[in-house]
């Protein structure tokens, strides 16, 4: 199962500085079947008990500080050495992503409140200096905030990202090699395709400079991942969807009668215009590929990107 860290109070844990928890349920009730969720908390885990005062981000000298503001306690240097060990650990334990808790000054992603001395309001502008070092060192990761979840598209597009990564770090166990490369971005090109079509050409570009270059295949595929998770940090679009099921209606064309064809392109053509799912044109185009004997590592990839029991397609 690929493991997923997430801030402990998403999962329940009684963590936050009063006492209580913050569930997600999606998290932890229908990911926990398919996803190793491993909770971190990074102010306990610096020995902050719980409950305890709040901590905020605070910019002095153009030098963000993780401060309280009641006793001026400063916890920046302790959280900075526990996050990139913490941050090394989880990359070696091989977690697939990252699920941060938004608006905190230690888990927030984005847009997290950062004060000055001098003034009582804050400008949202910040990044949680514990995500902040595990972006920083873990770029090829895919990270996420819980509230972007709540939106199934957005769900549904992280978990793909996962899914992707984790088939990357199974692929490349015990070591790369440049045909092992090739061979993962052939097999994914469709799910490339799909969700950034840009990022399906350059990657290939990628590759091809990277072996010129006489790069280790490691070090190769690494940039490779880099560069996929940060093409696939935007949300795809029906239009390039779309489009990939239309190549893979190309390939078992021939195989169908001609009104077959016309019904799944009408019918790809509907979800295009967004008056069908998602799910509606990848069950035919899936039924298709089986019955055509194409059920090739390409084509599934693209139509099953994650699993179907998360619940997640009907609702994309
Ligand atoms: S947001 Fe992060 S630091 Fe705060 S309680 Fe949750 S896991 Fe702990």
């Amino acid at each position: 199962m690929p493991k997923l860290g997430v801030s402990a109070c998403l999962l329940g844990e009684k963590v936050r500085y009063n006492g209580d928890g913050a569930e997600f349920r999606s998290l932890t009730r229908a990911w926990s079947h398919h996803l190793d969720l491993i909770g971190v908390c990074p102010e306990v885990g610096i020995g902050m008990g719980t409950p305890r005062p709040t901590i905020r981000l605070v910019n002095r000298e153009g030098k963000i500080h993780l401060v309280n503001p009641k006793t001026d306690d400063d916890f920046t240097q302790d959280m900075l050495e526990y996050a990139e060990l913490q941050s090394d650990a989880l990359m070696k334990a091989e977690i697939c992503g990252f699920v941060f808790k938004k608006d905190s000054p230690s888990c927030g992603l984005e847009r997290v409140r950062v004060y000055r001395d001098d003034q009582p309001q804050a400008i949202r502008n910040g990044t949680g200096l514990f995500a902040l070092v595990f972006t920083t060192l873990n770029p090829h990761i895919p990270v996420i905030e819980e509230g972007r979840l709540s939106d199934p598209l957005q769900a549904e597009h992280f978990l793909a990202r996962v899914e992707f990564f984790s088939l990357w770090l199974e692929e490349g166990r015990g070591g790369w090699t440049a045909d092992k490369l090739m061979r993962f971005h052939n097999t994914n090109k469709l799910f490339l395709l799909s969700r950034s079509p840009k990022a399906k050409r350059e990657l290939g570009r990628l590759l091809a400079h990277a072996f010129e270059q006489g790069e280790h295949p490691d070090h190769a595929a690494l940039q490779y991942m880099t560069a996929a998770q940060k093409s696939l940090n935007v949300l795809t679009k029906p239009g390039p969807i779309a489009h990939a099921m239309e190549r893979v209606l190309g390939r078992v064309s021939s195989k169908l009668t001609r009104s077959e064809r016309q019904e799944m392109l009408d019918v790809i053509h509907e979800y295009r215009r967004g008056l069908l799912p998602r799910s509606a044109p990848l069950t035919l185009l899936k039924h298709l590929v089986r019955r055509c004997d194409m059920e090739t590592e390409t084509n599934t990839r693209f139509i099953s990107p994650t699993p179907l029991s998360l619940g997640l397609m009907a609702k994309v």
